[in-house]
């Protein structure tokens, strides 16, 4: 059953009372705080250089944010646009805003390749045979991320 027909549940969520990522403060798997927004990437990640932009005030909607706070949001998502493109040598990136299962504001970011598997398509995550990055991978697409992100 979806969260959405449990009313009580999906309230909670979405008030952030039961929040997951308010709960504990922060999201986890964080590797950077910027102006608007938590940054998160993990070794188990759907596609190498998987991150996600985490909104650090608690809104289901885009439009709910402060006028200041979105422009900072979408300051904050260029900023990881950016280094995670050149940290990855991606094709394309792909932003997906769903929030369906966690309704805290959060863009995930997917970095597409030449020859992925669903090249032509969206990225569909229960569909990826682990693991997507090779030994060491992670921790040198993760720190020439970081090198980008704060240059
Ligand atoms: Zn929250």
């Amino acid at each position: 059953m979806s969260t959405w027909n449990d009313h009580d549940r999906w309230a909670a969520l979405c008030s952030g009372l039961s929040c997951p990522i308010c709960c504990r403060n922060e999201p986890l798997d964080l590797v950077a705080t910027l102006q608007a927004s938590w940054v998160t990437m993990h070794e188990a990640a759907p596609v190498r250089g998987y991150t996600c932009l985490v909104s650090r005030t608690h809104v289901v909607e885009l439009h709910e944010l402060p006028e200041a706070t979105a422009y900072a949001f979408t300051r904050d998502a260029q900023r990881v646009s950016s280094a995670l493109l050149a940290a990855t040598g991606a094709v394309k990136l792909n932003y997906e805003i769903h929030g369906n299962s966690l309704p805290h504001l959060h863009m995930h970011f997917f970095p597409r390749y030449r020859g992925d598997c669903f090249e032509g398509q969206p990225i569909n995550p229960r569909l990826v045979v682990q693991p997507v990055y090779a030994e060491g991978e992670f921790q040198e697409i993760l720190d020439a991320f970081l090198r980008g992100l704060n240059s």
